[in-house]
């Protein structure tokens, strides 16, 4: 009965439905597919960077044996201590009938929503409850997986240079054109980042819908300071604007007079969600926790004007379409919070930061235009005599025999620049250096 009234209706635009037999069906079909995929570029950046990676190592296989990799973002050091035997100590859990543990509850354990809600928060001053925290398997899906909530047709705002996920989620979704040959799609609202406006935008000078925000940024290592996002806090109140704020490197910052959370700006519970990641500074990029908070008052809106709060909406497509974070990894990520925990991630973040200031330094020493590197991750690097930032990409690849990210990945005002990470050990960095200074 279903199975003839699903292919009577795909065949309907080709023959009118007549007496469709039950079963074989007689005409066979296809299923249609989400064509805003075609719209998505092919040559997606990591991609092609591995294939010039592959195309040089074929050729040059010696040289190949001292590349070092600076390019993709992710961690490199181990798992700090207490993270283990957290989980260590679940996994023995699970393994005794008393203590077992099935399907938790989706939006998280109150264990681990706790710990985030004290000391993400309540130890900063900041007011978010643990039921307005949701616990998923990160940050990437979190800032994809947003848009199931929002309705179509609304006006988005996106940094350029940007963190190629949330263009292509929103082209995905279908809320954009198609892109031009400077890759920018049509439909969407481009905030252009300079070194004149310190990589962080000016206010849009009309009313957006969704804008979302990334600080400290992926890929140009700026921060935004208090009275920039107080700026951004006040036109989105203004303009009814949701601020999709991605605060994924938070713990990199340095200096104390740049917020760590949305949050610390009033007015932001009224206009912002955030998402946090213990990827970056609990190296857990492999074993997958992140957080989404939506403080209850947040609102949007029907087709009809009515406000509806935003939280019952995600609350139900998580629990739909996610079954919670395995107990083990979120006793890992509870153990971030521990006093060892803390320390362990202070000495991961010092590390990192400690190899962020020798990138600076030699880049600076060589000449270059350095942006980044302070309270973030990531080197942002002028190329220099007017290269080109796929140029400098082979340009280091061939010379230097080090992989960095053309900035032009990351949308058409990178060109021009170089994204250095500062993941890796020191060794590998010290020795990068040396390579950047013979440069
Ligand atoms: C690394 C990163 C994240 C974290 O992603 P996960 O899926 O949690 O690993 C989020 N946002 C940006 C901009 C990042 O670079």
């Amino acid at each position: 009965m279903s199975y003839k009234f699903s292919t009577a209706m795909k065949c309907r635009d080709l023959h009118p439905p007549h007496d469709l037999p039950d079963w074989p069906p007689f005409f066979s079909t296809m299923a249609y597919l989400n064509e805003n995929y075609l719209k998505l570029k092919a040559g997606y950046l990591f991609p092609e960077i591995a294939r010039r990676v592959k195309v040089f190592t074929e050729a040059n296989p010696d040289a190949a044996k001292r590349m070092i990799r600076c390019g993709i973002g992710d961690v490199t050091e181990a798992l700090p201590d207490a993270v283990r035997a957290a989980m260590h100590k679940a996994v023995d859990e699970m393994g005794d009938r008393s203590s077992f543990r099935g399907y938790g509850p989706e939006q998280g354990y109150d264990f681990l929503r706790n710990a985030v809600a004290e000391n993400d928060f309540k130890a900063r001053g900041i007011n978010i409850d643990a039921d307005e925290i949701f616990i998923s398997d990160g940050s990437k899906c979190d800032t994809g997986n947003i848009l199931d909530i929002f309705g179509s047709g609304n006006k988005t705002a996106i940094t350029d240079p940007v963190y190629p996920v949330y263009v292509d989620t929103n082209v995905m979704a279908g809320n954009t054109g198609e892109a031009d040959e400077s890759g920018a799609y049509e439909g969407l609202h481009y905030l252009k980042c300079t070194p004149e406006n310190g990589f962080v935008p000016e206010i849009p000078t009309v009313p957006v819908d969704l804008a979302y925000l990334c600080y400290p940024n992926n890929p140009t290592g700026a921060v935004a300071t208090r009275a920039q996002l107080e700026a951004w806090v006040k036109y989105a109140l203004a303009n009814g604007t949701t601020l999709l704020y991605d605060a994924a490197y938070e713990a990199f910052i340095q200096d104390p007079s740049i917020p760590r959370s949305i949050y610390e700006i009033e007015g932001a519970r009224d206009c912002a969600i955030e998402f946090r990641s213990f990827s970056k500074n609990g190296g857990f990029t492999g074993v997958r926790c992140a957080i989404v908070i939506i403080p209850k008052g947040l609102m949007g809106k029907k087709k009809d004007g009515t406000k509806l709060a935003i939280h019952p909406l995600w609350s139900r497509r998580h629990s739909t379409k996610f079954n919670g974070v395995s107990y083990i990894v979120q006793r890992g990520a509870e153990a971030v919070y521990s006093p060892d925990g803390k320390a362990q991630v202070a000495a991961l973040i010092e590390h990192y930061m400690g190899n962020a200031k020798l990138l600076v330094e030699a880049c600076t020493k060589a000449g270059l235009k350095v942006f980044g590197g302070v309270n973030a991750p990531y080197v942002w690097v002028g190329c220099p005599n007017g290269l080109t930032s796929w140029q400098m990409f082979d340009k280091m690849l061939n010379e230097a025999n080090v992989v960095i990210t053309p900035g032009s990945g990351f949308g058409s005002a990178g060109e021009g620049y170089f994204r250095i990470s500062a993941f890796n050990s020191r060794a590998n960095v010290e020795e990068v250096c040396r390579r950047i200074a013979a440069l």
